[in-house]
């Protein structure tokens, strides 16, 4: 019986590292180390200073020893092989978290830090089931592990009332398993990262086209777990959109959901599985909606004058469904910070007002006919052409922003976003109440503070409001931003706001769904959860209140 599964506190990972670093957001060597220009501006605008405790190396920081007893660790092996599971400290720490900034701070601390108790590397659905298996048997707490970039608490080692909890790491499951090329249907391994499962269609000339910006990191089944949402979204939808069909494994059986394009066999089952969060069953296989690499992109910048002009022109531009791929709109904060960081954007200047990208993509005709159309729209709507370069500079570093955190929180800011959505006509009333709720929850707390904001997704009816904050750290950061998120969390329900468009609820957004989906709704899900998880061994503490 394999038995040797690795063990305690050794600093060495026996299994294979999630492609992250442990303590920041993606690959150590492309960091970026902020300007002495931008440490002067931070401090004359926002008072940040360098703190002065260094932050712990990987071999420094103290874990929580594992609780999961030997035999535990040796009934997993024996399902998934010695080889797949560890309990020592080099494996738990890098699957300790998400990526939110209370993650990264909580990374930096000095005390002992909380991690699942081991880790375990799946090949199979069969193994999937057997581990669960043995967990609800045993008591076990699982928390599955896609790419780890969990913004709102979603891989937090909760144990909720069980003794030990595993991370059920499912990078293994790393296989295009289909392609029907006549439908335009890929059928992807849950574990695939964004650019493998990228690669391996591009190989057979089809693209997904699902780009959210921890594209380079996170995994098919956590876009499906979190309804996702990709900067491409006006063209392509968003992941829930994309999905026609998946498979998850329950710990009471396998559901395999999605028949025909379309289907009037009652509710749409796949929808309690988009979007559960790991708590209601372990998505092993998700088929999509592909379509043949596009031939051609085509760009377009443009100035509004204020935001509300901008608003209004990218309503006209999704009502007439003129087809851009790519819609933002920044509001005049953003759009100015970011000039001061990189004093242009791209090669056209944008000296004041609100900055707006478009990107359009298909054949040479399709691309040509939609810009021309969405051109006619923004010009009829008060904008100002900037060409192609700005829109082209932000697609060019769309994915590097959040280097730039781990580096503001180094020296001493405290830095990190937010989303909403609503209706078009209540916009702007939920930005202005949400950035003043934040800006005064900071200001008690004794911090100036920025709060930049842009429109990240668009639809007919309505769009996702993205905040990013940036202010000084004063006392304790964690509890600063918690501050910082009830106000604002208060705030965009009060002001009729969904609690989150696309980071989902994890742990951090649970207390508001009650108010999201109410008393009944919250029943409905915990009725749900008994009949597919009976011993509530999965994600305990996330997203069902
Ligand atoms: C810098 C940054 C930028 C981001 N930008 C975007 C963005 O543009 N758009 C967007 O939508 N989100 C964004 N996010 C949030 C995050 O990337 C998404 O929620 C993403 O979909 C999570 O995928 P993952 O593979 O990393 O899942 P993980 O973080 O590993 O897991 C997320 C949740 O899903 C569960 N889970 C994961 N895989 C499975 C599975 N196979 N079966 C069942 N449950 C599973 C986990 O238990 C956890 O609760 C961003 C996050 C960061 C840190």
């Amino acid at each position: 019986m394999p038995s040797e599964a690795h063990t305690g506190p050794g600093r060495t990972a026996t299994l294979p590292l999630p492609p992250m670093t442990w303590n920041a957001w993606g690959d150590p060597a492309l960091a970026k180390p902020l300007t002495d220009d931008i440490r002067a501006l931070l401090e004359q605008l926002l008072g940040v200073t360098p703190q002065d405790a260094p932050a712990p190396t990987a071999d420094e920081v103290r874990l929580r020893p594992s609780a999961l007893p030997a035999d535990d660790l040796a009934a997993l092996a024996a399902i998934v092989g010695a080889q797949h599971v560890s309990a020592g400290d080099a494996d738990r720490l890098p699957r300790a978290g998400g990526k939110s900034t209370p993650d990264l701070l909580r990374r930096r601390s000095r005390d002992e830090q909380d991690a699942p108790d081991a880790v375990v590397l799946p090949g199979t659905e069969e193994e999937i089931a057997a581990v669960l298996a043995l967990c609800s048997e045993r008591r076990i707490a699982v928390v599955p592990f896609g790419g780890g970039t969990s913004v709102v608490g979603g891989l937090d080692p909760v144990r909720g009332d069980f003794t030990a909890v595993l991370s059920l790491d499912l990078r293994r499951l790393d296989a295009l398993l289909h392609l029907d090329e006549v439908s335009g249907e890929a059928t992807l391994g849950a574990g695939l990262t964004g650019p493998q499962a990228e690669e391996l269609l591009a190989a057979r000339g089809f693209e997904l086209g699902h780009y959210p910006q921890s594209f380079r990191f996170a995994t098919i089944g956590g876009f499906a777990a979190t309804r996702s949402s990709g900067q491409d979204s006006a063209g392509h939808g968003r992941f829930d959109d994309m999905v026609r069909g998946l498979r998850v494994v329950t710990p009471a059986g396998v559901l395999d959901l999605g028949r025909g394009p379309a289907s009037a066999a009652g509710p749409d089952l796949r929808q309690l599985f988009i979007g559960s969060e790991g708590t209601l069953g372990v998505i092993t296989a998700v088929r999509l909606r592909v379509h043949p690499t596009p031939a051609v992109r085509r760009y377009e910048a443009w100035s509004f004058p204020d935001f509300a002009t901008g608003a209004a022109a990218l309503r006209a531009v999704e009502q007439q469904g003129t087809g851009p791929t790519v819609l933002r709109l920044s509001d005049e904060t953003e759009t100015g910070v970011n000039l001061a960081m990189t004093a242009k954007i791209g090669g056209g200047q944008v000296t004041s007002g609100c900055l707006a990208v478009t990107v359009f993509e298909g054949t040479a005709e399709q691309t040509g006919a939609r810009h021309r159309l969405t051109r006619e729209v923004m010009l009829a709507n008060g904008g100002t052409s900037l060409g192609e370069e700005p829109a082209r500079a932000w697609e060019h570093g769309r994915f590097d922003a959040p280097y730039l955190r781990d580096s503001l929180l180094d020296c001493g800011a405290l830095c990190e976003t937010l989303e909403t959505a609503t209706a078009w006509s209540n916009l702007d009333r939920l930005k202005g109440e949400v950035t003043a709720a934040l800006q005064t929850a900071l200001q008690a707390g004794g911090s100036t503070s920025l709060v930049m904001c842009h429109i990240s997704h668009v639809y007919a009816t309505g769009a996702s409001l993205y905040f990013t904050v940036l202010g000084a750290q004063k006392g304790d950061p964690i509890e600063q931003w918690a501050a910082a998120k009830a106000a604002a969390g208060d705030a965009i329900m009060a002001a009729g706001g969904t609690i989150t468009h696309h980071h989902a609820v994890g742990t951090d957004h649970r207390p508001w769904m009650p108010q999201e989906i109410g008393d009944l709704g919250a029943a409905v899900l915990r009725a749900v959860k008994a009949a597919v998880d009976p011993a509530g061994i999965l994600n305990p503490g996330k997203l069902i209140p």
